[in-house]
């Protein structure tokens, strides 16, 4: 294990930008979300969370796929090229390096989805542990240790040094390429660790979702959770906004559409929601037209249908965004108590 005192982080930064770009939470006009790192930015490292996840790294929220020239009656196919540079994304908390995991099931499986496999080839993930995990998190029903993320490299920041340990080659690699500039952290190291972890676990025990239970989502409960009543109620209010979808870092739909330029056409692709009205709306219309279906939908994918198809990995990772972001305060957690959750709540 490695460490560097937290003051001299933007040396960190500034090494780890000089030959790759480096992304990592910044803070603007309030809002904390993943950016390209430079010297004049405000880093925002050890905020809580950030309110979109780093999936846009991976899988922008808008993309070129391809394009087309035409000039009188020719057509000329120009392809996008794939990403090739490589880039490390910096304070990924347990929580949303997990659902790289998810994402991974959808993106890398046949057929590979090129851009997304070329963004993971190139990408280093440095993972920064929860030492505020907020009243929102509930990442400990899904097995998630926000004390001990993965990642290419794990680092925890305490008493005012940051802890760095390479996970992967790929993180070695990133490490070997920092010269002298992390020293040997030792045997401290290790009882930091440690008492860091008993730390992070304490302040979990006391957030009001601990323990929150999905014995009840199991695939062969599939036909008496789809038809269960409650779903009437808990689905009355939602507005369809899709914010839930766009925070999600697990989402992953998305629609194809074309830009016609004048001369050409820009095919791309960008983030859609199963909560809107229009979502795979075809010609005979969509095939869940209520708001109750789109709803049963969203949660029953997390719940049921991914974990079904992926040997038992929820696709929530209980990051709390949409916990925090649903204007009319519906959300997953309520979803799971009502329909099998702690029963005393
Ligand atoms: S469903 Fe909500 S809590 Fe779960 S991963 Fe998505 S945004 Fe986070
Ligand atoms: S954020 Fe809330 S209101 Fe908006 S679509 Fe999601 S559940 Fe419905």
């Amino acid at each position: 294990m490695k460490k560097i005192a937290e003051n001299r982080l933007p040396e960190l930064y500034q090494a780890l930008s000089a030959e790759r770009k480096l992304y990592l939470p910044l803070e603007e006009g309030g809002v904390v979300g993943y950016g390209l790192y430079s010297p004049e930015k405000k880093t925002a490292l050890t905020a809580p969370s950030t309110v979109k996840s780093p999936k846009e790294l991976f899988f922008p929220q808008v993309e070129g796929v391809v394009n087309f020239q035409m000039q009188g009656k020719n057509i000329d196919i120009l392809p996008i090229e794939m990403p090739k540079e490589d880039f490390v994304v910096m304070g990924v908390r347990a929580c949303d390096v997990r659902s790289f995991d998810v994402l991974d099931r959808v993106f890398l499986s046949d057929p590979v989805d090129g851009y997304y496999a070329a963004r993971r080839e190139h990408g280093t993930i440095v993972s920064l542990a929860c030492d505020q995990p907020q009243n929102s998190c509930f990442c400990e029903a899904f097995g998630i240790d926000a004390a001990a993320p993965a990642g290419d490299v794990r680092c925890f920041i305490r008493e005012g040094v940051l802890y760095w340990q390479a996970l992967t080659d790929k993180g070695q690699a990133l490490t070997d390429s920092l010269f002298g500039l992390l020293e040997e952290a030792g045997p401290a190291g290790q009882e930091q660790q440690e008492a860091f972890t008993a730390e992070t676990k304490e302040k979990l025990q006391a957030l009001p979702y601990h323990g929150l239970d999905l014995s009840a989502f199991t695939p062969d409960r599939l036909g008496e959770l789809f038809h269960d009543p409650k779903w009437k109620k808990l689905s009355q209010a939602c507005l369809g906004c899709g914010s839930c979808t766009f925070v999600c870092p697990t989402c992953q739909c998305y629609d194809v559409r074309d830009f016609d330029t004048g001369h050409g056409i820009q095919r791309y692709r960008c983030w859609d929601s199963c909560m809107y009205s229009d979502f795979t709306m075809m010609a005979h219309g969509t095939p869940r037209p209520t708001q109750l279906e789109k709803f049963r939908q969203r949660f029953m994918h997390k719940l049921v249908y991914f974990p079904s198809n992926n040997e038992g990995m929820y696709s929530c990772v209980g990051c709390g965004r949409c916990v925090r972001k649903c204007p009319i305060h519906m959300h997953i957690v309520k979803v799971i108590k009502a329909l099998g959750g702690k029963k005393d709540e």
